[in-house]
């Protein structure tokens, strides 16, 4: 592993050796991987990622793992999509949606799972494990199948059944802790020092992270080589949205793009917004909050990452959105009704966040704009079940001409 350095501490900057750990041992600072990039200027270019396999792993030299033994079930280059119709609805000329509901297990975790295990491998792990806030539990579940590793996956017991399901189908150790998802983590970070486990987000956490740099290479790449004006980003940890901040600044410091110009925005639910709160009161200090949220999946009251997206946030010119909870679901349908993509809670967000910064005049109509959608609306069918008013009729014509003449009436 030429490309990677070390692991270095965030705010004190002493250096670690690669190995499973996330927190400084003098300041308690987050530890982050450190890339020699001069090396990977020396191989890398277009033409390389180019001719890489159509997933995430065409970008391997950017990411802190050997690459011929990942664990890989397919995550990424999922589509960039020209979203005409919902640009047209909100007034953008252009805007896409990057659609990482479709990844192998319906999230954008896949990306940071997938880079996560194939380090716990490396590392001689066999227990891949994780606190999650739903759509990690499968991720983790799937690779740990994947790679015939054992799966301890942690979850809040109120989580929406399409989650539950969606990690237990590949038969992890699955524990429903009664509690929020900050309890369970604490849990968790306890148990990392009672059990030789790989937790993906804590003690691999460093490694974990830079998984979510594949979405933006992917957006720069499909874009034709170039950042985009906006990203409209989901928050729960924040961790997802410094890293696609620190993926388009590789890329441009690579030359594989010219300069980033990128104004970064994260978008949460009024239930569970300590970032937008922190934001809108100008302080840098986020203050841990007791999550009510429809949107489970950003349901993180005390943000690990919380002070990274604030001055992400601050170094990209950017903004921090909340969304009204009983919009999110307006949100959700938006998305499917306009462009045909069903997302989930936190894609609400997005959307209704997108919407909110382009009444505000944050967002230009003139100007590249890219939403992250992060997770696939079948795992959160109970928020939209509404939505289900068929016509009910018998098999016969003129029992479906008198039914589609009574909703003609109605509506
Ligand atoms: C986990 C998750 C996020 C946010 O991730 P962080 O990196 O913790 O901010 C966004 N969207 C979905 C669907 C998620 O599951
Ligand atoms: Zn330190």
């Amino acid at each position: 592993m030429a490309h990677v350095k070390a692991l270095r501490c965030r705010e004190c900057s002493r250096e670690y050796p690669i190995e499973p750990l996330n927190v400084c041992d003098f300041c308690f600072g987050p530890l982050e991987v450190v890339y020699d990039y001069e090396t990977i200027a020396s191989v890398i270019s277009r033409e390389r990622i180019q001719a890489g396999p159509l997933s995430m792993w065409r970008y391997h030299d950017l990411l802190p793992v050997d690459r011929e033994a990942a664990v890989d079930i397919n995550a990424g280059f999922t589509p960039l999509v020209r979203a005409k119709n919902l640009a047209r609805c909100l007034g953008l000329e252009e805007l896409y949606i990057k659609n990482d509901s479709v990844n192998p297990s319906f999230s954008f975790k896949d990306r940071v799972v997938s880079v996560a295990a194939t380090k716990a491998l490396e590392f001689g792990f066999d227990t891949l494990s994780c606190a999650s806030t739903g759509n990690l539990a499968c991720s983790v579940a799937a690779h740990a199948a994947r790679a015939g590793m054992k799966a301890y996956v942690f979850i809040p017991a109120d989580l929406e059944k399409g989650k539950v399901i969606g990690a237990a189908i590949y038969n992890p150790t699955l524990v429903a802790v009664q509690g929020s998802y900050d309890e369970v983590n604490r849990l968790c970070s306890e148990l990392a020092d009672n059990y030789r486990w790989a937790f993906v987000n804590i003690n691999m956490r460093p490694y974990y992270a830079e998984g979510s740099k594949s979405l933006a290479f992917e957006v720069a790449e499909q874009l034709g080589w170039r950042a985009p004006a906006h990203a409209v980003v989901p928050g729960a940890s924040g961790s997802l949205f410094t890293k696609i901040w620190k993926g388009l600044n590789e890329f441009s410091k690579l030359g594989l793009i010219g300069p980033v110009r990128t104004s970064m925005h994260i978008t949460q639910a009024r239930g569970c917004s300590p970032i937008v709160e922190a934001y809108d009161a100008d302080r840098m200090v986020v203050r841990p909050v007791r999550p009510n949220t429809i949107a489970k999946s950003l349901a993180i009251g005390n943000p690990a990452d919380g002070y990274y997206a604030l001055r992400t946030i601050k170094e990209s010119r950017g903004s921090a959105c909340v969304v009204e909870e009983d919009e999110v679901v307006e949100g959700i349908k938006l998305l499917a009704e306009t462009e045909g993509i069903f997302t989930e809670t936190a894609g609400g967000v997005v959307i209704m966040g997108l919407k909110r910064l382009v009444e505000q005049g944050r967002i230009k109509p003139d100007e590249p704009t890219v939403a992250f959608i992060t997770g696939n609306g079948l795992k959160t069918q109970e928020a939209v079940e509404s939505v289900v008013k068929p016509l009910r009729i018998q098999p016969t014509i003129s029992s479906f001409e008198e039914a589609l003449g009574q909703r003609a009436r109605v509506s």
